[in-house]
């Protein structure tokens, strides 16, 4: 039975979402100003904190562990599963989750596209249960349902459950989108058997897309009518024209209200005052998409939804969404957030292209930030100037001493990129530490291996990175994060 225009899912498994995630609240919101209606579902949630405690799944966990290889335990020694990762310093936790992410999805190791779409028609007994019990008796109530995914690694559960769907609940829509599918967007049209379990791919914002698309489920367009999605018609693959980006300034609040918001570890909401990277150059970067330009709005909007939905929710923490907040925005926003007096702490990622005054800091503090997150990547500025980090230097030992001075706790992330030799790398990470030390618990360092995704700007530069790219790198699903060989120097830190 009807009960609502469209069935929004984040699905499983996504260990590394601690706090609940923002696209598809936003996009219910969008749809509830158009007059339509939707229910958000975070089924990775239910997943992670209701599920792997059950007795029944510790057993199915148990089984598929003890029949995993020697190797693969060596990498992941315990099949119960821990929530205690949430709290781990950011070395283990990425190992962790890289290490148990692999137990809760099918065994393939290929992450080729085939090899996924035929996992998806085995029977898997955990997504199966799972299936029966949470989603099963959501899915009639949409005839259009639409999958999140913020990785490959919900790749295996979405195809599983949209072929189940399809079994038992035959004429839904089921879409896919979210920052995977815009990441895939180039190698879509060699992904013809991903059509099969999957009617559309949308790309980029999701609001115009899946308004329109229900008004394709109820027959009022046609499919080459919804903008911005990828789709099959008699085995070719078509992408129609993409839709403007939504005006931030007339996007509505995002509406977490069906969410379980008590049950995510990190107590906390996303909010949102831009989209793009207001520099968007970094030559590794991979949250850039190609077409995804710096848009910004009114910082008093982005204060006044904030004190709002933390009267609502009664929930005061909040987390900004944007890829880089710059740093005359952050000023605004805290000027707002003084102004209307919006008793709320919040933490954003930024830039470390100018000085940050003691003064600035201090402005932060009182509006709530408590903390912020910038790319430092090396202590050597003419490999940072080289990478078109656009960070001068001393801008980040200035902002140091200026946060220590405020209160504000400041977490930088440190790039090992292939080029960057042990030597070189120990010697930078020695550094780091060092201001760490001295910094009274104000310095956190988070250090990353590069990445190569697919529609990054690093895509661009391989010879920088001394990449080659293995053949069936088309039909590989892993879009963030797609293997590649390097004749670089270059020692992988995580597993
Ligand atoms: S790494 Fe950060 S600052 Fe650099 S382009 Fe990407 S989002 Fe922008």
């Amino acid at each position: 039975m009807q009960k609502q225009d469209a069935l929004l899912i984040f699905p499983p498994v996504a260990l590394n979402m601690r706090m609940p995630e923002m696209g598809l609240p936003q996009i219910s919101a969008w749809l509830k100003s158009r007059g339509k209606t939707s229910k958000v579902l975070d089924l990775n949630i239910i997943f992670l904190s209701e599920w792997i405690k059950t007795k029944e799944t510790d057993e199915i966990l148990f089984r598929r562990w003890k029949a995993r290889s020697p190797e693969f335990k060596k990498l992941c020694p315990k099949h119960s599963f821990s929530q205690e990762y949430a709290e781990m310093e950011h070395v283990k936790q990425i190992n962790y989750i890289r290490s148990y992410t692999p137990l809760l999805n099918p065994d393939n190791s290929s992450w080729q596209l085939n090899d996924i779409i035929q996992k998806a028609y085995e029977k898997d007994e955990l997504f199966e249960k799972f299936y029966c019990k949470y989603l099963a008796p959501e899915a009639d109530t949409s005839k259009l349902i639409g999958f999140e995914l913020m990785n490959h690694e919900q790749l295996p559960a979405v195809l599983y459950f949209a072929r189940r769907i399809k079994e038992d609940f035959p004429g839904k829509t089921i879409a896919a989108g979210g920052p995977w599918a815009t990441a895939s967007q180039s190698a879509l049209p060699k992904w013809q058997p991903l059509f099969s379990l999957i009617d559309f791919v949308c790309l980029y914002a999701g609001e115009k897309t899946i308004e329109a698309a229900i008004d394709f489920t109820n027959g009022k367009c046609k499919k080459e009518d919804i903008p911005s999605i990828v789709w099959q018609e008699n085995g070719t693959v078509r992408e129609n024209k993409l839709s403007p980006f939504p005006d931030l300034s007339k996007t509505p609040m995002p509406d977490y209200s069906d969410l379980p918001l008590r049950l995510y570890p990190k107590q906390c909401l996303p909010a949102r005052n831009s989209s793009g990277c207001v520099w968007g150059k970094c030559i590794f970067c991979y949250h850039c998409f190609p077409r995804n330009k710096y848009n910004e709005r009114n910082t008093e909007q982005t204060a006044l939804e904030m004190k709002a939905l933390a009267d609502k929710h009664n929930l005061r923490r909040f987390s900004m969404a944007d890829l880089a907040i710059p740093s005359h925005q952050l000023a605004e926003l805290a000027k707002n957030l003084i102004k209307i007096k919006a008793n709320v702490t919040w933490e954003s990622l930024t830039r470390a292209d100018m000085a940050f005054s003691e003064n600035f800091t201090k402005l932060l503090y009182l509006s709530g930030c408590r903390q912020l997150f910038v790319g430092v990547e090396i202590d050597d500025p003419e490999e940072r100037q080289r990478l078109k980090k656009g960070i001068k230097e001393g801008n980040f030992e200035k902002m140091l001493e200026s946060c220590m001075k405020s209160g504000l706790r400041l977490d930088a992330f440190l790039l090992n990129y292939p080029g960057i030799s042990e030597e070189k790398l120990n010697e930078s990470m020695r550094y780091f530490e060092k201001l760490k030390e001295n910094s009274n618990g104000t310095l956190s360092l988070v250090i990353a291996d590069f990445e190569l995704g697919r529609a990054s700007n690093s895509i661009q530069y391989l010879d920088f990175f001394g990449i080659t790219l293995p053949e069936n790198i088309d039909t590989d699903v892993r879009s963030f994060s797609l293997p590649f060989n390097t004749n670089k120097p270059w020692k992988k830190i995580f597993l």
